[in-house]
Protein backbone atom coordinates (compact mmCIF):
# COMPACT_ATOMS: atom_id res chain seq x y z
CA UNK A 1 0.00 0.00 0.00
CA UNK A 2 1.51 3.76 -0.93
CA UNK A 3 1.89 6.41 1.63
CA UNK A 4 -1.29 8.99 1.46
CA UNK A 5 1.85 11.59 1.89
CA UNK A 6 4.97 10.81 1.01
CA UNK A 7 8.20 13.06 0.73
CA UNK A 8 11.23 12.63 -1.25
CA UNK A 9 15.09 14.51 -1.19
CA UNK A 10 12.89 17.29 -0.43
CA UNK A 11 15.31 20.76 0.23
CA UNK A 12 14.56 24.40 1.04
CA UNK A 13 17.05 27.46 1.52
CA UNK A 14 15.90 31.10 2.06
CA UNK A 15 18.09 34.03 0.98
CA UNK A 16 18.11 36.33 3.40
CA UNK A 17 21.21 39.12 1.99
CA UNK A 18 21.61 39.80 -1.77
CA UNK A 19 24.47 41.46 -3.18
CA UNK A 20 24.67 44.92 -4.98
CA UNK A 21 23.63 42.75 -8.47
CA UNK A 22 20.71 40.77 -6.19
CA UNK A 23 22.24 37.51 -6.51
CA UNK A 24 22.05 35.28 -3.24
CA UNK A 25 24.49 35.84 -0.95
CA UNK A 26 23.53 34.27 2.59
CA UNK A 27 21.18 31.57 2.64
CA UNK A 28 19.24 29.64 5.38
CA UNK A 29 19.55 26.41 4.59
CA UNK A 30 15.86 25.46 6.12
CA UNK A 31 15.75 21.75 5.11
CA UNK A 32 18.23 19.73 3.64
CA UNK A 33 17.50 16.82 1.24
CA UNK A 34 14.66 15.23 3.59
CA UNK A 35 12.66 11.64 2.82
CA UNK A 36 9.40 10.28 4.99
CA UNK A 37 6.12 9.18 4.64
CA UNK A 38 2.50 9.07 6.52
CA UNK A 39 -0.07 6.46 6.24
CA UNK A 40 -3.40 6.82 6.36
CA UNK A 41 -4.71 7.13 9.80
CA UNK A 42 -1.41 7.47 11.44
CA UNK A 43 0.81 9.95 12.42
CA UNK A 44 4.30 11.23 11.90
CA UNK A 45 5.65 13.15 14.75
CA UNK A 46 8.40 15.76 13.77
CA UNK A 47 10.54 16.55 16.86
CA UNK A 48 13.51 18.93 17.37
CA UNK A 49 14.75 22.42 18.73
CA UNK A 50 13.40 25.94 18.07
CA UNK A 51 15.39 26.53 14.31
CA UNK A 52 15.73 23.16 13.52
CA UNK A 53 13.50 23.02 10.09
CA UNK A 54 10.12 21.26 11.38
CA UNK A 55 7.37 23.45 10.73
CA UNK A 56 9.10 25.01 7.89
CA UNK A 57 9.63 21.48 6.22
CA UNK A 58 5.55 20.56 7.63
CA UNK A 59 4.83 23.56 6.08
CA UNK A 60 6.42 22.29 2.43
CA UNK A 61 5.30 19.23 2.86
CA UNK A 62 1.48 20.47 2.62
CA UNK A 63 2.75 22.93 -0.21
CA UNK A 64 2.32 26.10 1.78
CA UNK A 65 5.48 27.36 0.76
CA UNK A 66 7.61 26.10 -2.09
CA UNK A 67 10.11 23.27 -2.03
CA UNK A 68 13.71 23.79 -4.01
CA UNK A 69 13.99 20.16 -5.19
CA UNK A 70 12.21 16.89 -4.59
CA UNK A 71 9.07 15.33 -5.01
CA UNK A 72 5.71 15.28 -3.26
CA UNK A 73 3.01 13.30 -3.43
CA UNK A 74 -0.48 13.41 -1.63
CA UNK A 75 -2.89 10.50 -2.29
CA UNK A 76 -0.74 9.79 -5.38
CA UNK A 77 -1.06 13.46 -6.91
CA UNK A 78 2.42 14.97 -7.29
CA UNK A 79 1.83 18.35 -5.49
CA UNK A 80 4.63 20.09 -6.68
CA UNK A 81 2.60 19.88 -10.18
CA UNK A 82 -0.45 20.77 -9.64
CA UNK A 83 -2.24 23.63 -11.01
CA UNK A 84 -3.29 26.57 -8.37
CA UNK A 85 -7.10 25.56 -9.45
CA UNK A 86 -6.36 21.23 -8.84
CA UNK A 87 -4.54 22.47 -5.52
CA UNK A 88 -7.24 24.80 -4.40
CA UNK A 89 -9.33 21.75 -5.28
CA UNK A 90 -7.39 19.31 -3.20
CA UNK A 91 -7.31 21.97 -0.52
CA UNK A 92 -10.29 20.68 1.86
CA UNK A 93 -8.21 17.24 2.16
CA UNK A 94 -5.53 18.63 3.48
CA UNK A 95 -5.70 20.78 6.19
CA UNK A 96 -4.24 22.50 9.06
CA UNK A 97 -4.26 23.75 13.19
CA UNK A 98 -1.87 25.99 14.07
CA UNK A 99 -0.34 26.51 17.83
CA UNK A 100 -1.80 29.97 18.52
CA UNK A 101 -5.41 29.90 18.92
CA UNK A 102 -5.72 33.35 19.68
CA UNK A 103 -4.49 34.42 16.67
CA UNK A 104 -5.85 32.30 14.53
CA UNK A 105 -9.34 32.96 14.79
CA UNK A 106 -10.65 36.73 13.76
CA UNK A 107 -12.52 38.08 17.02
CA UNK A 108 -15.10 39.71 14.41
CA UNK A 109 -16.57 36.33 13.26
CA UNK A 110 -19.30 34.09 15.06
CA UNK A 111 -18.03 30.76 16.26
CA UNK A 112 -20.59 29.25 13.76
CA UNK A 113 -18.96 32.02 10.47
CA UNK A 114 -15.43 30.74 11.65
CA UNK A 115 -15.74 27.43 11.64
CA UNK A 116 -17.97 27.54 8.32
CA UNK A 117 -15.68 29.55 6.22
CA UNK A 118 -13.78 26.53 4.46
CA UNK A 119 -17.24 24.69 3.68
CA UNK A 120 -17.83 28.06 1.89
CA UNK A 121 -14.43 28.55 0.39
CA UNK A 122 -14.76 25.19 -1.35
CA UNK A 123 -17.88 26.06 -2.93
CA UNK A 124 -20.01 22.62 -2.63
CA UNK A 125 -22.10 22.80 -0.11
CA UNK A 126 -25.61 24.43 0.63
CA UNK A 127 -26.06 27.18 3.72
CA UNK A 128 -28.41 24.76 5.48
CA UNK A 129 -25.93 21.94 4.65
CA UNK A 130 -22.97 24.08 6.43
CA UNK A 131 -25.38 25.12 9.68
CA UNK A 132 -25.47 20.94 9.95
CA UNK A 133 -22.13 20.43 9.29
CA UNK A 134 -21.05 22.91 12.08
CA UNK A 135 -23.43 21.69 14.18
CA UNK A 136 -22.20 18.35 14.18
CA UNK A 137 -18.30 19.23 14.10
CA UNK A 138 -18.80 21.30 17.29
CA UNK A 139 -20.19 18.43 19.13
CA UNK A 140 -17.09 16.03 18.08
CA UNK A 141 -14.75 18.54 19.33
CA UNK A 142 -16.99 19.10 22.86
CA UNK A 143 -18.39 22.54 22.33
CA UNK A 144 -22.34 23.15 22.90
CA UNK A 145 -24.17 24.39 19.75
CA UNK A 146 -24.85 27.50 21.19
CA UNK A 147 -21.42 27.68 20.88
CA UNK A 148 -22.09 29.07 17.11
CA UNK A 149 -23.45 32.48 17.67
CA UNK A 150 -20.49 33.49 20.03
CA UNK A 151 -17.66 35.22 19.60
CA UNK A 152 -13.97 33.83 19.97
CA UNK A 153 -13.21 36.18 22.86
CA UNK A 154 -16.14 33.93 25.02
CA UNK A 155 -13.73 30.74 25.19
CA UNK A 156 -11.00 29.98 27.26
CA UNK A 157 -7.55 29.06 25.77
CA UNK A 158 -8.46 24.81 25.00
CA UNK A 159 -12.07 25.79 24.14
CA UNK A 160 -10.52 28.30 21.36
CA UNK A 161 -8.01 25.23 20.05
CA UNK A 162 -11.36 23.25 19.93
CA UNK A 163 -13.07 25.74 17.52
CA UNK A 164 -9.70 25.66 15.58
CA UNK A 165 -9.98 21.80 15.63
CA UNK A 166 -13.47 22.35 14.47
CA UNK A 167 -12.46 24.35 11.71
CA UNK A 168 -9.58 22.28 10.42
CA UNK A 169 -11.68 19.51 9.84
CA UNK A 170 -14.91 20.36 8.79
CA UNK A 171 -13.88 19.65 5.34
CA UNK A 172 -13.22 16.18 6.48
CA UNK A 173 -9.73 15.79 5.46
CA UNK A 174 -7.58 12.54 5.08
CA UNK A 175 -4.14 14.47 6.19
CA UNK A 176 -3.93 17.57 9.08
CA UNK A 177 -1.14 19.02 9.50
CA UNK A 178 -0.68 20.02 13.59
CA UNK A 179 1.68 23.01 14.30
CA UNK A 180 2.53 23.13 17.59
CA UNK A 181 -1.10 22.44 18.42
CA UNK A 182 -0.99 22.44 22.27
CA UNK A 183 2.46 24.72 22.99
CA UNK A 184 0.53 27.92 23.72
CA UNK A 185 -1.95 25.79 26.03
CA UNK A 186 -1.64 25.26 29.71
CA UNK A 187 -0.34 22.07 31.19
CA UNK A 188 -3.76 20.82 31.96
CA UNK A 189 -5.07 22.29 28.78
CA UNK A 190 -2.96 20.32 26.49
CA UNK A 191 -3.82 16.61 27.92
CA UNK A 192 -7.34 17.22 27.19
CA UNK A 193 -6.96 18.44 23.41
CA UNK A 194 -4.47 15.85 22.87
CA UNK A 195 -6.91 12.80 23.82
CA UNK A 196 -9.80 14.93 21.41
CA UNK A 197 -6.72 15.01 18.63
CA UNK A 198 -6.35 10.98 19.08
CA UNK A 199 -10.29 10.37 19.53
CA UNK A 200 -10.67 12.43 16.20
CA UNK A 201 -7.69 10.41 14.66
CA UNK A 202 -9.54 7.11 15.45
CA UNK A 203 -13.17 7.97 14.92
CA UNK A 204 -12.51 9.60 11.52
CA UNK A 205 -9.89 8.29 10.36
CA UNK A 206 -7.30 11.02 10.07
CA UNK A 207 -3.75 10.82 9.68
CA UNK A 208 -1.73 13.83 11.12
CA UNK A 209 1.78 15.08 10.16
CA UNK A 210 2.56 16.12 14.50
CA UNK A 211 4.97 19.29 14.99
CA UNK A 212 6.24 19.31 18.32
CA UNK A 213 9.35 20.88 20.17
CA UNK A 214 8.28 18.14 23.25
CA UNK A 215 9.34 14.74 22.58
CA UNK A 216 7.05 13.39 25.41
CA UNK A 217 4.20 15.33 23.46
CA UNK A 218 5.39 13.67 20.01
CA UNK A 219 5.87 10.39 21.69
CA UNK A 220 2.10 10.18 22.95
CA UNK A 221 0.66 11.23 19.75
CA UNK A 222 2.92 9.03 17.56
CA UNK A 223 3.05 5.86 15.36
CA UNK A 224 6.38 7.17 13.79
CA UNK A 225 8.95 10.05 15.12
CA UNK A 226 11.59 11.77 13.05
CA UNK A 227 13.74 14.00 14.65
CA UNK A 228 15.29 17.30 13.25
CA UNK A 229 18.27 18.88 13.85
CA UNK A 230 19.91 21.78 11.26
CA UNK A 231 17.43 20.86 8.50
CA UNK A 232 18.24 17.63 8.22
CA UNK A 233 16.26 14.66 9.55
CA UNK A 234 19.17 12.56 12.15
CA UNK A 235 16.62 9.56 13.30
CA UNK A 236 13.46 8.49 12.12
CA UNK A 237 11.57 4.80 13.18
CA UNK A 238 8.65 3.93 15.14
CA UNK A 239 8.25 6.29 18.22
CA UNK A 240 9.18 3.51 20.60
CA UNK A 241 12.17 2.47 18.97
CA UNK A 242 13.06 6.34 18.69
CA UNK A 243 11.70 7.70 22.02
CA UNK A 244 13.22 4.60 23.97
CA UNK A 245 15.88 3.06 22.15
CA UNK A 246 17.44 6.03 20.02
CA UNK A 247 20.69 5.91 18.59
CA UNK A 248 21.48 9.35 17.59
CA UNK A 249 23.07 11.55 20.67
CA UNK A 250 21.01 14.43 19.30
CA UNK A 251 17.74 12.48 20.09
CA UNK A 252 19.32 11.65 23.84
CA UNK A 253 20.02 15.16 24.39
CA UNK A 254 16.56 15.56 23.74
CA UNK A 255 15.23 12.86 25.87
CA UNK A 256 17.94 14.38 28.77
CA UNK A 257 16.60 17.73 28.53
CA UNK A 258 13.19 16.28 28.89
CA UNK A 259 11.14 15.53 32.21
CA UNK A 260 10.58 12.47 32.89
CA UNK A 261 6.69 12.18 34.02
CA UNK A 262 7.83 9.72 37.28
CA UNK A 263 9.93 12.18 39.83
CA UNK A 264 12.04 9.14 40.84
CA UNK A 265 13.39 8.31 37.09
CA UNK A 266 13.65 12.38 37.10
CA UNK A 267 15.82 12.51 39.97
CA UNK A 268 18.11 9.72 38.59
CA UNK A 269 18.23 10.92 35.15
CA UNK A 270 21.23 13.00 33.89
CA UNK A 271 21.03 15.83 31.99
CA UNK A 272 23.68 16.35 29.08
CA UNK A 273 24.88 19.74 28.98
CA UNK A 274 26.18 20.80 25.41
CA UNK A 275 29.32 22.64 24.48
CA UNK A 276 28.47 25.99 22.95
CA UNK A 277 25.90 27.74 21.27
CA UNK A 278 23.73 25.80 18.50
CA UNK A 279 25.21 26.17 14.97
CA UNK A 280 24.16 28.68 12.59
CA UNK A 281 21.55 27.72 9.80
CA UNK A 282 23.21 30.11 7.53
CA UNK A 283 26.87 28.98 7.54
CA UNK A 284 26.27 24.82 8.79
CA UNK A 285 28.87 22.92 10.05
CA UNK A 286 30.59 20.63 7.76
CA UNK A 287 30.23 17.06 8.18
CA UNK A 288 27.61 15.69 10.90
CA UNK A 289 26.28 19.53 11.81
CA UNK A 290 25.86 17.93 15.36
CA UNK A 291 29.64 17.40 15.75
CA UNK A 292 30.52 21.12 17.50
CA UNK A 293 28.52 20.17 19.89
CA UNK A 294 28.70 16.42 20.08
CA UNK A 295 30.25 14.51 22.89
CA UNK A 296 31.19 11.73 21.27
CA UNK A 297 32.18 13.11 18.21
CA UNK A 298 35.15 11.52 16.01
CA UNK A 299 37.68 13.45 13.69
CA UNK A 300 35.17 11.49 10.75
CA UNK A 301 32.72 13.44 12.04
CA UNK A 302 33.64 17.09 11.01
CA UNK A 303 34.77 15.99 7.66
CA UNK A 304 31.76 13.47 6.17
CA UNK A 305 27.99 13.37 6.72
CA UNK A 306 26.67 10.47 8.14
CA UNK A 307 24.02 9.26 5.72
CA UNK A 308 20.73 8.17 6.83
CA UNK A 309 21.02 4.38 7.62
CA UNK A 310 17.71 2.08 8.35
CA UNK A 311 17.76 -1.48 10.41
CA UNK A 312 15.19 -3.96 9.45
CA UNK A 313 13.32 -2.68 12.03
CA UNK A 314 12.80 0.41 9.96
CA UNK A 315 15.09 2.94 12.58
CA UNK A 316 17.16 4.86 10.51
CA UNK A 317 20.09 6.96 12.02
CA UNK A 318 22.59 9.14 11.01
CA UNK A 319 25.78 8.45 12.89
CA UNK A 320 28.78 7.59 12.27
CA UNK A 321 29.10 6.16 15.82
CA UNK A 322 26.40 5.14 17.29
CA UNK A 323 25.64 2.76 13.58
CA UNK A 324 28.53 0.91 14.17
CA UNK A 325 27.76 -0.04 17.63
CA UNK A 326 24.32 -2.09 18.12
CA UNK A 327 24.55 -1.49 22.16
CA UNK A 328 24.77 2.39 22.06
CA UNK A 329 21.38 2.62 22.20
CA UNK A 330 19.04 4.56 24.98
CA UNK A 331 20.10 4.77 28.39
CA UNK A 332 23.20 3.38 27.43
CA UNK A 333 23.98 5.76 24.85
CA UNK A 334 22.87 8.23 27.52
CA UNK A 335 25.09 7.48 29.95
CA UNK A 336 28.07 7.11 27.31
CA UNK A 337 27.51 10.65 26.93
CA UNK A 338 27.53 12.23 29.99
CA UNK A 339 30.44 10.47 31.11
CA UNK A 340 32.02 12.05 27.82
CA UNK A 341 30.59 15.09 28.53
CA UNK A 342 31.99 15.29 32.15
CA UNK A 343 35.47 13.93 30.51
CA UNK A 344 35.09 17.28 27.96
CA UNK A 345 34.38 19.24 31.06
CA UNK A 346 37.98 18.15 32.66
CA UNK A 347 39.96 18.66 29.54
CA UNK A 348 37.99 21.22 27.47
CA UNK A 349 41.59 22.11 24.96
CA UNK A 350 41.62 18.24 23.99
CA UNK A 351 37.90 18.29 23.27
CA UNK A 352 37.73 20.69 20.61
CA UNK A 353 40.95 18.78 18.83
CA UNK A 354 38.68 15.74 18.68
CA UNK A 355 35.56 17.11 17.37
CA UNK A 356 36.35 18.87 14.72
FE1 LIG B 1 28.08 12.85 17.16
FE2 LIG B 1 29.64 12.06 15.14
FE3 LIG B 1 27.31 10.88 15.53
FE4 LIG B 1 27.39 13.38 14.61
S1 LIG B 1 28.13 11.55 13.55
S2 LIG B 1 26.07 12.61 16.19
S3 LIG B 1 29.16 14.16 15.73
S4 LIG B 1 29.07 10.87 16.92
Amino acid sequence: MSALLSVRDVSRNFVIRRDLLGRPRDLVHAVDDVSFDVDSGQTLGIVGESGSGKSTLGRLAMRLIEADDGRITFAGQDLRTLSPRRLRELRPAMTMIFQDPYSALDPRWTVGRLVAEPLRVAGSTTAVEQRAAVAEMLGLVGLDTDAVDRRPSAFSGGQRQRIVIARALITRPRLVFCDEPVSALDVSTRALVLGLLRDLQRDLGLAYLFVSHDLGVVEAMSDRIAVMHLGSIVEIGPAEAVARHYRHPYTASLVSASPAPDPVAQRARRRVVLAGDPPSPVDPPPGCAFHPRCPLAHPICGKRKPPLRAGSDGHAVACHVTNGDPLLTGAALLSRMTGAADALVRTPNTAKGTAS
